[in-house]
Parts: C-alpha cells; sequence; structure tokens
C-alpha cells in the first residue's frame, strides 16, 4: 500500500527520492509527490498518475536541496487529485507532511479545527493531522517534535508520517504506528522508506521503527522517543538481502503475497469499524441510511468474476440474517434485460476497481429508474463510489495481482458487517446471536493466519494435481459460491478446465465426469449439511475419483474418506467461507506456478475490465 521515502544528508535529496519512489511503485498507488527543503524555502510539487509523470512535470526545475520527503498515495480520503496528493503543507505553508494509512478520528479533529479557523484545500484525514500539529505547535509547545508528540496521542488509527519543517532544513520528524518505517544509516546522511528497497542501495544498517516511536533524524544524528518522550536506543539491524528479492516484499508473484496479506487486510477492514470488546459495528457509509437498508424489499447484489461470488456469499448471510430477499446478479447480464426494479429495491454494486464497465452501466440503469444504490469498493474515488448514493470501502490496498485474493476477502467482510448491523438493527437477529458474530468475525485475521500455515502442505498437494485435465469443486450453503471462486481461480491462474457446483447437483450431470483421474475439491466445513455432503463425497470415491476436502479441523470423519485434506480453524457456518477460500487460492496459485505460468498476469486477462 503506499509508499514514503525521505532524505536528509549531503546527497541531493530529489534524485534519491524519485528513485525510492519508483523502487516502490510495486505497492500501488494512484499519485506521487514531493517536498524539499530548498535554499529559498519549502517547496511541493505534487501529481495525480504515475512517478514519472510527476519527474516529468519537474524536468529543467532546479531542484537543490539537501533534505525532502516524497509519497506515493493510495487515497483513502478524497479521490485521487493533484489536489489530495501529498505532501500536504500547513497553513502558514512552513510545515509539509506525507502520511501512510488512516486517521479515523479525523472527522471530530477537523470539526475542532474549523471552529479555530482553519480551512482545508483537500479532502484528505493527511491534511487534517497536518493542521492539528500546527495549532498545537503554534500554542501549546515548545518544539514541533513535542507537539507532535501532544498529537499523536490524540490519533486513533494507523499510520506512518514524516514532516519537514521550512525552519529546521535537514530535520526530518517521523513517527509510525500500525504501517511500516525503516530508517537507513548512511555516513552524515539518513534515508527513510516504507520498506527497505530504496534504502538496500545505499546502506545496509537499517533501524525498524516500532509502533508508538518518533524519530528525529538529522544528517549525522538519529534520536529515537517513544510517545512519552523516553529516549529509545535504536536498534541496528543488517539488511540481508537483495534488491530483486524485495520488489515484491519477498514473494516470487504479487499474488502469493496478497494472499498472504489477508490476516492485516481483514484486520484493517475491521479496524475502525468492528468492536468486539464493546459489540459493535460502526459504519460510517451505512449508519446513515440505516433505516433505507431496515426497510429494504429487496437487495439486488450486481457484480462480475469474483465479486459476483462475493455478492452470492452475502446472499446467502443477508437472507438468514436479515430475511431480506436478496438477488445477485450478473451485471452484464441485468443491463440489457428489462429488471423489474421497484421503489424500496436496493442495488449494491460490488467491485474491487470500482471501474468495472457493465457493472456502472447496470446501476445507471437502476438508478433512473429510483433505486437506491450502494456501492461495496476497494478503489477510493473510484467511478462506482461516485456514482452510488452510498457505500463502503473494503480497505484492502491495491491489488497489482490479476487473480483477485485479498479484495474478495474483504468484500466478503465487509458485506458479513452490513448484514450483522442491519439484521440486528431489524431485530431478525437477536442480542446473543450478533455478539457472537462479532467475536466470530473478529477472529478472523488470526485464524487466516493458522491456514497459512499450511502453505508447505498445498505446495505438495499442487504438484501432485497439476497435471490435471479438469477439476470439479463442489460445496453447500454459504460454501457453494467458495466452490465457484475457487473453480475460478484455478482456470484463471493454471487454465486447467475446472467447474463449482453445488453439491446436490453433481447428480444431475457433473457426475457423467467423475473417473479416477478427476480432483474433485469439496468444500465442506462442519455446517447443517454436513452429513449430506459427506455423501456426496462417498459417490465420489466409489467412482474412484479423488477427494480434496477444504474441512474444519478435527473433522476425522471426511478426513478418512479424503485423499488430501486441506483443514481450516472451526468457524461459524456463516463466516466460514472467509476462511474456505484461503487454501483455494493457494492450490491455484501452486498449481499455476508448477506449471511454469505467469500468475500475475494470465493470459487474456485485465485486472479491471473497463470495457464491455
Ligand atoms: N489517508 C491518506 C489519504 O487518503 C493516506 C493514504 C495513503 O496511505 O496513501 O490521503
Amino acid at each position: 500500500m503506499c509508499g514514503i521515502v525521505a532524505y536528509t544528508g549531503q546527497r541531493e535529496a530529489y534524485p534519491v527520492i524519485l528513485k525510492g519512489l519508483k523502487r516502490l511503485e510495486y505497492r500501488g498507488y494512484d499519485s506521487a509527490g514531493v517536498a524539499l527543503s530548498e535554499g529559498i524555502g519549502l517547496s511541493v510539487y505534487k501529481k495525480k498518475g504515475k512517478v514519472s509523470q510527476l519527474e516529468e512535470s519537474l524536468i529543467g526545475k532546479q531542484l537543490n536541496a539537501l533534505s525532502g520527503i516524497g509519497h506515493t498515495r493510495w487515497a483513502t480520503h478524497g479521490e485521487p487529485s493533484d489536489r489530495n496528493a501529498h505532501p500536504h503543507r500547513s497553513s502558514n505553508g512552513k510545515l509539509a507532511l506525507v502520511h501512510n494509512g488512516i486517521i479515523e478520528n479525523y472527522a471530530s479533529l477537523k470539526r475542532e479545527l474549523v471552529n479555530k479557523g482553519y480551512s482545508f484545500e483537500s479532502d484528505t484525514d493527511t491534511e487534517v493531522l497536518l493542521k492539528f500539529i500546527e495549532d498545537i505547535f503554534n500554542h501549546q509547545s515548545e518544539s514541533l517534535e513535542e507537539a507532535v508528540r501532544i498529537a499523536l496521542r490524540r490519533v486513533v488509527g494507523a499510520y506512518v508520517i514524516i514532516l519537514l519543517n521550512e525552519d529546521e532544513p535537514g530535520t526530518l520528524i517521523a513517527a509510525r504506528k500500525g504501517s511500516p518505517l525503516v530508517i537507513g544509516i548512511g555516513k552524515g546522511e539518513h534515508f527513510l522508506a516504507s520498506d527497505a528497497s530504496p534504502i538496500i542501495e545505499y546502506t545496509k544498517e537499517v533501524v525498524y521503527i516500532n509502533d508508538y516511536e518518533i524519530a528525529i533524524v538529522k544528517p549525522e544524528e538519529l534520536i529515537l522517543k517513544n510517545l512519552g518522550n523516553d529516549k529509545v536506543t535504536p536498534f541496528i539491524t543488517q539488511l540481508d538481502m537483495e534488491l530483486a528479492a524485495i520488489e515484491k516484499g519477498g514473494y516470487t508473484h504479487f499474488m502469493l503475497k496478497e494472499i498472504f496479506e489477508q490476516p492485516t487486510t481483514v484486520f484493517d477492514c475491521l479496524r475502525g469499524r468492528l468492536d468486539a470488546k464493546e459489540g459493535t459495528i460502526t459504519m460510517g457509509g451505512v449508519d446513515p441510511h440505516l433505516d433505507k437498508l431496515t426497510n429494504a424489499n429487496r437487495i439486488i447484489m450486481l457484480a462480475c468474476g469474483t465479486s459476483w461470488h462475493a455478492g452470492l456469499v452475502a446472499e446467502y448471510v443477508f437472507e438468514e440474517l436479515c430475511r431480506i430477499p436478496v438477488e445477485v446478479e450478473y451485471a452484464s447480464e441485468f443491463r440489457y434485460r428489462n429488471p423489474v426494479i421497484k421503489e424500496g429495491d436496493i442495488i449494491m454494486a460490488i467491485s474491487q476497481s470500482g471501474e468495472t464497465a457493465d457493472t456502472l452501466v447496470a446501476m445507471d440503469m437502476a438508478k433512473k429508474q429510483g433505486a437506491f444504490l450502494f456501492g461495496v469498493v476497494n478503489v477510493v474515488g473510484s467511478s462506482i463510489s461516485r456514482m452510488s448514493h452510498a457505500g463502503t470501502y473494503t480497505h484492502a490496498g491495491p491489488e497489482i495481482g490479476v487473480a483477485s485474493t485479498k479484495a474478495f476477502t474483504a468484500q466478503l467482510t465487509v458485506l458479513m458487517m452490513i448484514a450483522m448491523k442491519v439484521a440486528y438493527a431489524k431485530g431478525t437477529i437477536d442480542q446473543k446471536r450478533y455478539l457472537h458474530l462479532i467475536r466470530e468475525l473478529d477472529s478472523v485475521p488470526g485464524k487466516i493466519e493458522v491456514i497459512l500455515e499450511t502453505n508447505e502442505q498445498l505446495k505438495k498437494i499442487a504438484e501432485r494435481y497439476k497435471d490435471a485435465r479438469d477439476f470439479l469443486y463442489l460445496g453447500r450453503g454459504y460454501n457453494f459460491p467458495i466452490a465457484l471462486e475457487g473453480a475460478l481461480k484455478l482456470k484463471e491462474i493454471s487454465y486447467i478446465h475446472a467447474e463449482g457446483y453445488p453439491a446436490a447437483e453433481m447428480k444431475h450431470g457433473p457426475i457423467a465426469l467423475v473417473e479416477e483421474k478427476l480432483p474433485v475439491v469439496f468444500v465442506a466445513t462442519k455446517d447443517a449439511y454436513h452429513d449430506k455432503i459427506i455423501s456426496n463425497a462417498q459417490e465420489i470415491k466409489a467412482r474412484k475419483g479423488k477427494v480434496l476436502a477444504v474441512i474444519s479441523e478435527g473433522d476425522d470423519a471426511f478426513a478418512s474418506l479424503a485423499d488430501e485434506t486441506l483443514p481450516v480453524p472451526v468457524a461459524d457456518e456463516l463466516i466460514a467461507p472467509l476462511l474456505t477460500v484461503i487454501p483455494l487460492q493457494l492450490l491455484a496459485y501452486y498449481i499455476g506456478n508448477a506449471k511454469g505460468l505467469d500468475v500475475d498476469k494470465p493470459r487474456n486477462l485485465a485486472k479491471s475490465v473497463t470495457v464491455e
């Protein structure tokens, strides 16, 4: 997600920062900018688009500065634009700030500042933080460092920040909580970055900053303190890596990196919304429209591809919890039908990119017929988010691998939270069930971590089945859409023909395919239909098919008839899809990889389908 680079020392800062930003490009971003402490003062240059566009716009400019900060932004608050790009400037123009992350309580801080007469040039939470620091600096503190400390004690959220002060060129103030920051130590110079890739060519000595630490960085000196103003001894480590390995954070492919990010992305998606201790779910995009949702006559999910599968899981969840009828539509079909849309219908448009062409047209059509549009998208400021009346961002961070993984689990997380909220407000679930589901959802990141530990085992299973010609995926209930998603992942990445079916449908056709060489993947965690799906697996075994089973840990009955088991931790059946999809993502990845295919860019596919 987004990147930060900063420099202070004896070199020209701009080329170091620019090169660093390019090294961080793999993280994904939508705009870029730099602030330089030049002889004449502080200059800020920023632009929507690629780092190379920023670079082009600065050709021919004299950029003589020995310190500076740079940023690639991945918008969370406010659309990608020149205005919202970082660095931001304080009201008096003397401070510049770059920030990665989210300031969750920015709205209340902003109200305070507006009451004091501050105005804002961007829609970002970052500018709010900067002006909050500025206000403290001007009125309550002796130094900028102290102002940062006071401000951060009031801030809720995740951040890395780096501040540049016109009056103290050469001094950078950095802090972190929840997002990464590395400081490279050179001779009479320091390099700061979101990861080691911009630093490694200059020095191998680095300090990883911990949460709640503030670094005061000068060319010759690095001082670390905690928020209580106590000094902390910097712990210097040696980088033991080569440049090539860290471009993707050490992973061979973005897809694998993104699969492994899921404990964090699901956590990020829950953060600031689901509070397991208090037993509450707060969603800024949902709360003001709760009445609309509780009174909905019908919800129509509009989506394509993997997002359509998220919609299918949501259908089961909304109908079960909220007792609202749900239809899940392929946007591409919906737009060309003459669908019946009535007042009181809610359209939920689900899309990672927020630019899916078919979904956009279908939404437009529904809007004209009076439907209320609710968007569930990952990319902030995207067309779908702008067209919707209301919506929720999934906060999964940039997804680069063409096959969607972490965006899918973030969509499921958001949709489940909405369903739980609506159901509780409507009274269709009682407090006991509500609190139970909150706890279950809260435990998902930890459970995904447990599944990711079975990685090596999945790699071996992939080796054994990589030459199969076809795969069948079967599931029931909440796990049926996961069977579809597992099949889609395999098709996309390995080019093996794969089909997903509801397990009970097997007898109505697909069973004709079963023979010795056919792997059949069952998504069969313990739920109300468990005995039924065990019978289905027996039917496959009786015809000599191979059974690969995603089952709950400790399910010996199913394990005894499976050729391969892919166990996941026990969870409420409603939450299970968030877990069962993980081994299927890994299986697809390792099969594609074992076949030597370019899993990040499968043939013929595009990341976001912006044409019909
Ligand atoms: N929340 C900030 C913004 O929307 C920072 C986003 C980032 O991490 O790039 O501008």
